[in-house]
């Protein structure tokens, strides 16, 4: 049985009136690929802006990798290994694809004003590795000639692949993917599934947030269902294929 990477206490979160995430629990196992899935506005991205710390819960508590992370800023979650990607790219479309890159890593890591003056060998180090890793990541995707060509000259599938390289840069333990196939082709799609076969085979953990439901499916160890801002289902594709509560959503819902 995988350990548990990331856990999920009575998470809520309204905006006004209205609740978008309500008393949600759930585990998230090492190594393995899980996909949070529900119609439009069913919470999705609002969970992953508490992971990554980019919105504070009302209420619950959220543990990774044995730290209580609910409290602390995104430059503190990303340190000790949670990375994402933007439902909106955000990438600098006027620097190259490489800089893109590097700049992830340096504003992932806050590099202070006196880190980067008193250029630390350690600091250069760890920013050389994670090039590399990151220029590995470009050839898998086949990018490494586009790597110092302005990103905006990218065509869109490109890009997306670049946002997921931009949050590899960190060397992250669990990966959030937010809507990273929206705007792909099916062969861009079936490149994007490579990919992330890759990083799980890797070791990483990952989830993802995905609307694509055979891609969801094709790609899910295990599939979290929300349904307005709750829980209503947990498994396997398999099981969570055949679920009637998941089936009502889908089928009355606008999918
Ligand atoms: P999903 O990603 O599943 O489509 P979201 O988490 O983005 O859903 O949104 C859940 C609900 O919360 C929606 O009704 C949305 O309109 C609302 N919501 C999300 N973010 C905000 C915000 N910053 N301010 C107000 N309402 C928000
Ligand atoms: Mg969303």
């Amino acid at each position: 049985m995988a350990e548990t990477i990331l856990r999920t206490e009575g998470l809520n979160k309204t905006f006004g009136g209205l609740v978008a995430v309500k008393d949600l629990s759930f585990e998230i196992k090492q190594g393995l690929i899980t996909a949070l899935i529900g119609p439009n506005g069913s919470g999705k991205t609002t969970t992953f802006n508490m992971i990554s710390g980019h919105l504070k819960p009302d209420a619950g508590v959220i543990y990774f990798d044995g730290h209580r992370i609910d409290k602390l800023p995104p430059y503190k979650i990303a340190r000790l290994g949670i990375s994402r990607t933007f439902q909106n790219l955000e990438i600098f479309g006027h620097l190259s694809v490489v800089e893109n890159v590097l700049l992830a890593i340096n504003s992932r890591y806050r590099v202070s004003w006196w880190e980067s003056v008193l250029r630390w060998p350690s600091f250069f180090r760890k920013e050389k590795e994670a090039l590399q890793k990151a220029l590995s990541f470009l050839r898998l995707l086949g990018l490494e000639e586009q790597a110092f060509v302005p990103a905006a000259t990218l065509p869109f599938g490109l890009q997306r692949y670049l946002e997921i390289v931009r949050a590899l840069a960190t060397e992250p333990k669990l990966l959030l993917l937010d809507e990273a196939a929206s705007g792909l082709d099916a062969s861009e799609k079936a490149l994007l599934a490579r990919l992330i076969k890759e990083l799980k085979a890797q070791g990483l953990s990952i989830l993802l947030v995905e609307h694509d439901i055979n891609l969801t499916m094709e790609l899910a160890d295990e599939v979290i269902v929300l349904d307005q801002g709750e829980k209503i289902a947990q498994g396997p594709p398999e099981k969570i294929q055949r679920d009637p509560k998941v089936i009502a959503v889908y089928l009355g819902g606008e999918e």
